[in-house]
């Protein structure tokens, strides 16, 4: 079957034809692809069309596709058995690379997705400290918890409104919503109702609303108004762990959060997403506290084994992040030379291997500089590069990824797409 008639068949059995939403590509329009192999930073479709891939998974696969070492553990590890419910090896082996890599992860909690691990934390945090409220920030996103689909008010402190119909309206007033970047407005919140905030929760570098980089007089008033309130600061490292620096943005920020959440690249392309943070923060969970977590699938062995040959090959490969930061400086000068030809009005924000075109003048630093990006402008940059067999991902608002399977010569194709694109 074609993309286009399996798009079709799908449409009648899943709601939008898919099990995520933004791969309909109801933003940008059209078919999307149906995947079926990957090899390197290549993909395929059913058809048999290859693609260079710019989502990778949304970010979990940062070897590319196939890597021999994973494949060859999830392999092995099948055949002994899939899951049992139980305590297994592996559950310690992967929880000591995650502490290799953020040494504050004394205790790790693994569960099957990045919207466990940001509900778990938060519970833990309310758990913890015994206050109501949390904080996130405006285009932030840390997965679909009720308390979490709460976007935008107007201003920098607002009591949170639903960005989802189904979430009930006290939930979504426990979310206090604040401005990224906005050490200010910030200071303002924690004046107003600093002693009832439990946890703010925030993405060190924004994928979310496309790439924002964090400035570092924002990082400075997370750290010290959640320190001087006695609220948790919770590090939202689901997309940048293990990618901006092998312990993430925690790492090359230097960043001290109370906890750190992880999905993605730690599963290595399965599902195993954690929460972890110091034992004294941690051991409030049951069966040790009164915070109650559990999980069917928790730490199951095939995620684990994925997560475990995963890290391995990024511990033992210190290099890798020199090749990540090199290969994102090549497209970002490629993709901006390529732009400002075709003249176009664009911004590229680029965080190591975690880069957005905005289509605007810029600076693009917040969620209401973000959505100034012109979005015809974006699907014309979108179809041009899916046409020229570029995979990148269908929203103006998210992150392009790059893995160390990433070659420069092959950007070739994404600068003859722009030049196509605003010929
Ligand atoms: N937090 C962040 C920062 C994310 O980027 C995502 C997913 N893109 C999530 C949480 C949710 O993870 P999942 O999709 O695995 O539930």
């Amino acid at each position: 079957m074609t993309n286009a008639e399996l798009f079709q068949e799908a449409k009648k059995r899943l709601p939008g034809g898919v099990s995520s939403p933004v791969r309909a590509y109801g933003a940008v329009g059209g078919t999307p692809p149906f995947l079926v192999r990957g090899e390197g930073p290549y993909v395929f479709d059913v058809e048999g069309r290859r693609y260079l891939d710019f989502v990778l998974s949304w970010g979990p696969m940062i070897l590319g596709h196939a890597h021999p070492e994973v494949v060859a553990a999830v392999k092995e590890t099948a055949e002994k058995g899939l899951s049992f419910g139980a305590p297994h090896p592996y559950e310690v082996e992967l929880a000591e690379l995650i502490q290799a890599a953020y040494p504050l992860a004394e205790r790790v909690r693994f569960v099957n997705s990045g919207t466990e691990a940001t509900m778990s934390a938060l519970r833990l945090a309310r758990g913890y400290t015994g206050r109501p409220y949390v904080v996130k920030f405006r285009g932030n996103y840390h997965g679909h918890a009720d308390g979490l689909l709460v976007e935008a008010g107007s201003g920098a402190l607002t009591f949170g409104q639903p960005s989802s119909a189904g979430v009930p309206e006290p939930y979504a007033r426990l979310t206090l919503v604040a401005e990224y970047n906005d050490a200010e407005g910030l200071k303002r919140l924690f004046a107003e109702r600093g002693e009832e905030i439990a946890a703010v929760i925030f993405e060190p570098v924004v994928g979310n609303a496309g790439v924002l980089p964090p400035a570092p007089a924002f990082l400075d008033a997370l750290r010290t108004l959640t320190r001087e309130s006695g609220a948790l600061l919770i590090a939202d490292e689901v997309m940048t762990g293990f990618r901006l620096a092998f312990g993430g943005a925690t790492e090359r920020f230097g960043l001290e959060p109370d906890l750190i959440t992880l999905g993605k690249i730690m599963g290595g392309g399965l599902p195993a997403a954690a929460y972890a943070g110091p034992a004294r923060i941690m051991e409030q969970l049951a069966p040790l506290g009164p915070v109650y977590q559990a999980g069917t699938l928790s730490g199951n062995p095939l995620a684990m084994a994925a997560g475990i040959a995963t890290l391995r090959q990024l511990k033992e490969h210190p290099e890798y992040y020199d090749r990540l930061e090199a290969l994102g400086q090549t497209l970002e000068a490629g993709l901006k030379k390529a732009l400002g030809e075709a003249g176009v009005p664009y911004q590229v924000n680029r965080v190591g291997s975690m880069l957005t075109v905005f289509f605007t003048e810029g600076p693009v630093r917040d969620y209401s500089t973000a959505t100034k990006s012109d979005r015809a402008l974006f699907n014309r940059f979108f179809h041009a590069l899916l046409e020229n067999g570029v995979y990148w991902p269908a929203s103006p608002f998210e992150a392009a990824f790059l893995s160390v399977a990433h070659e420069e010569a092959a950007f070739e194709d994404v600068y003859r797409a722009v030049r196509e694109a605003f010929a």
